[in-house]
């Protein structure tokens, strides 16, 4: 069968291998699920103050397959998004992180947290925080320490009930991070009507805002309105020293990006909290 599909593919030009592609990552991603997510790991990336030391982690989840090779999340969580599949995907890696997380705390790192992506219909649960209560639980594992990171999307459809949902939330202790800000359609004083603890300026903003004054403006423009309502500030995709200093500033509190660490596996990650990240300082 799948001979006839490749050759299939042969004659169908682009968007017959779009679509044939997209069956065959789902086909991969379907037995993965299956066979007990073996082929799924999380990498985890520091998050640092100002004093650059690591405060917490972005796990991000990896798929490497025999036959696809290395699969990027921007290809397949939109795919499970779409099927409903991103539900079982998101329970375990809400699931795994908090595992790690409990692990590093139990090895000293007492103060570390853990930011996790939710996708829109997983955000969309009615029974959410139920479902986080009963990970929390499970683990013994304080809410406070566990931070779950939205995109603007989910908060214009319903933006009562997405209040409710996160307030349900933040009665449990857990944080609130809005990612990818600025990309959406939600403006600076949509903000306000929502309960987030933390803003990622989106890394479309960080690249270049070393040399370009409009990117500036932009980005001084978010840490002021996130500050003003009490938000606290974390930049996404910091690659340089300029960068660096700028957001510095600027009064950013909060870094994420290669010129610090990529996203590693957990062994890496404890190496970098006992040692901390080293940046090359111009
Ligand atoms: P995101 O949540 O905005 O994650 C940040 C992405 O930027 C990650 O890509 C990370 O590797 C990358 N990144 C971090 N620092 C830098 C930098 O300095 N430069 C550049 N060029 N990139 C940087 P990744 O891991 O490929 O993930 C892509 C997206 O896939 C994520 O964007 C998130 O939307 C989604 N994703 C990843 N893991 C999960 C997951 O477990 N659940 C859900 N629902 N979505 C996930
Ligand atoms: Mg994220
Ligand atoms: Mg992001
Ligand atoms: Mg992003």
């Amino acid at each position: 069968a799948m001979r006839e599909k490749e050759r299939a593919v042969l004659y169908t030009g682009d968007i017959g291998r779009r679509h044939f592609e997209e069956e065959l990552v789902l086909e991969h991603m379907r037995r993965v699920l299956r066979d007990g997510f073996e082929e799924f790991h999380l990498a985890y990336q520091p998050i640092v103050d100002r004093s650059l030391s690591i405060v917490g982690a972005e796990a991000l989840i990896r798929w490497d397959n025999p036959a696809l090779g290395s699969v990027s999340p921007a290809r397949f969580i939109p795919l499970a998004e779409s099927t409903g599949d991103i539900m079982a995907i998101g329970q375990w890696v809400l699931y795994r992180a908090c595992k790690q997380l409990s692990l590093w705390h139990a090895r000293g790192f007492r103060d570390l947290f853990i930011s996790v992506n939710l996708s829109p219909p997983q955000f969309k649960l009615h029974d959410l925080a139920f479902r986080v209560a009963g990970i929390l639980k499970s683990l013994a594992f304080e809410g406070r320490f566990l931070k779950l990171e939205v995109t603007e999307g989910v908060l214009m459809d319903h933006p009562e009930e997405a209040v409710e949902k996160m307030n349900e939330l933040r009665a449990m202790g857990v944080k609130l991070c809005i990612d990818d800000f600025g990309t959406g359609y939600s403006s600076l004083g949509y903000l306000r009507r929502f309960p987030f603890d933390t803003l990622k300026i989106d890394r479309s903003f960080v690249v270049g805002v070393e040399d370009d004054p409009s990117l500036q403006g932009i980005v001084r423009a978010i840490i002021g309105v996130a500050g003003a309502l009490g938000i606290s500030t974390l930049a996404e995709g910091v690659e340089n020293e300029r960068q660096l200093d700028f957001l510095m500033a600027e009064g950013c509190e909060m870094f994420q990006g290669f010129y610090f660490a990529r996203p590693v596996p957990p062994e890496e990650f404890e190496r970098l909290l006992r040692e901390g990240v080293r940046v090359a300082r111009a």
